[in-house]
């Protein structure tokens, strides 16, 4: 257990700095209370950093994962501060922990979720140990750093933060750290949600996702993931007739399946736009550069939404994403010696579906494409659930935004599409308004190497403290 770095004598006298400011703010028919509190937040940088440092070098790289390592460092902490807390899991290595603050329970809780594993390493191409948090030239470098022990970080602390400072909150604040986020959900999320629902329900759920966004300097967007596509892959098995290679039959199963792949390359699977994809793009044209704002309205016209498309095919593949279900051959195989043609060939397909995607209707509709009965589509099977998207009008957005502008206030919250699958999907699920926020990042890292998954991840060691800043604001502006 690694208990190194926290600072528990100082705690008591940031309550000291602590400033109360009440501010009612009118809105049409109703008048509601604001606080917006304030400390010391040189103390809290210190002493997040600390806990940062810490569970970068707790190893809980996926597989094996050994979450639990990570998940009794919590509970100390927990423990020590007085905050009821407990692990649940399907194995003891891979454990889940759960924290609670009470509120009044006049609403209901807000569940604040990060995942404890990592992706692997392959240390050889690190310039640095991956499981030493490393400073250089202002950034933290290590496995997880961006993903996700940065938001474990910043969730811990509010967290504390609550509780040191007997906050009154209308409702409970949920700490979940999950396992197995990294492909083994059913340690994890799954594991949770079917039988341990009652510990992390909730209203609302935070969790990975966005972040804010500088360009030269400045912070132009923050973006709030709202809603993922889902993974929805099929193989293809084409069927033909061995034969020998100077005899060929022309049932050969290698040009079948070639065949099959080339229809539906050439396919353009439709365009659909949602509450989240739309007010992205029309905000999203309010601060790009002119050339690109006018992709970015096109899309939105029925009349220029061809020509866009056809843009975004060849300049931004996110964009072409986010509008529709994708589909990418990622494997072909089939073969084994020069001289025989094999009578089977197979492709994976990934297949990324919209939210409001139907698997069967689709691959309903690639069947047709194909129009071949010696191709055979086999669905791989969904494990994570297509989920609605989340609100963006309501209470919670409505605080992120007011967030955003207390931190950046000349920056825009984009509501956004992960093209990408998270754990949000479970929850979502289960009729919960999820959302994904993240730290400060500059564009030239963002478009750079060292980021999630990647050698040498790393983050902004100062975007640590804003991650901090965002959810406790976020926190006290939505349950005060
Ligand atoms: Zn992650």
């Amino acid at each position: 257990m690694i208990i190194g770095r926290v600072i528990l004598t100082n705690y008591r006298s940031t309550s000291l700095f602590l400033i109360l400011f009440m501010t009612a703010l009118l809105s049409p028919g109703a008048v509601t209370a604001q606080a917006s509190l304030d400390f010391n937040w040189n103390e809290i940088n210190e002493e997040a950093l600390g806990y940062f440092r810490d569970l970068i070098a707790i190893n809980t790289t996926n597989p094996p994962g050994n979450e639990t390592e990570l998940a009794n460092y919590l509970k100390n902490i927990f423990d020590r501060e007085d905050v009821e807390s407990s692990l649940y899991f399907l194995d003891p290595e891979r454990a889940n922990l759960v924290a609670r603050i009470n509120g009044n329970g006049s609403k209901k809780p807000i569940l604040i979720m990060e995942h404890s594993d990592v992706v692997g390493v392959q240390a050889e191409n690190w310039d640095t140990d991956p499981f030493v948090a490393t400073e250089r030239d202002g950034y933290i470098y290590g496995r997880g750093t961006l993903d996700d022990k940065d938001s474990i970080t910043a969730a811990l602390m509010v967290m504390l933060l609550l509780k040191r400072n007997n906050i009154e909150l209308d409702r409970d604040i949920i700490f979940l750290a999950e396992s197995g986020e990294e492909g083994t959900t059913k340690f994890g999320v799954d594991y949770m949600v079917e039988n341990h629902w009652d510990k992390i329900e909730s209203e609302f759920c935070l969790a990975e996702g966005g972040g804010a966004v500088s360009i030269d300097g400045e912070v132009k967007y923050v973006s709030i993931t709202t809603t993922e596509k889902f993974p929805m892959r099929i193989k293809l098995v084409s069927n033909g007739e061995a034969s020998h290679g100077s005899r060929p039959s022309k049932d050969n199963a290698i040009l079948i399946l070639s065949q099959a792949l080339a229809k539906i390359g050439a396919w353009r699977s439709p365009m659909r736009l949602n509450d989240t994809t739309r007010a992205y793009f029309e905000r999203l044209a309010t601060i790009a550069p002119p050339d690109q704002a006018e992709w970015y309205r096109k899309i939105l016209d029925v009349d220029t939404e061809n020509e866009a498309q056809n843009y975004f095919e060849m300049n931004e593949p996110i964009h072409f994403s986010i509008l529709r279900t994708s589909i990418a051959p990622t494997i072909v195989s089939g073969g084994f010696r020069r001289n025989v043609v094999p009578s089977t060939a197979e492709a994976t397909i990934d297949i990324r579906g919209l939210p409001d995607e139907s698997p069967e209707d689709f691959y309903k509709i690639i069947e047709s494409l194909i129009d071949d009965d010696r191709v055979e589509l086999i669905p791989e099977g969904v494990y994570r659930p297509a989920s609605p998207p989340s609100s963006i009008e309501n209470e919670m957005f409505q605080s992120l935004e007011r967030t955003v502008e207390k931190m950046y206030p000349s920056a825009v919250t984009l509501p956004t599409m992960m093209t990408g699958a998270t754990d949000m999907a479970q929850i979502r699920n289960m009729g919960v308004d999820c959302y994904g926020f993240g730290p400060l990042r500059t564009q030239s890292d963002i478009n750079g190497p060292g980021g999630a998954h990647g050698d040498n991840e790393r983050i902004l060691k100062d975007s640590i403290l804003g991650l901090v800043q965002f959810l406790w604001y976020t926190i006290i502006d939505i349950s005060l």
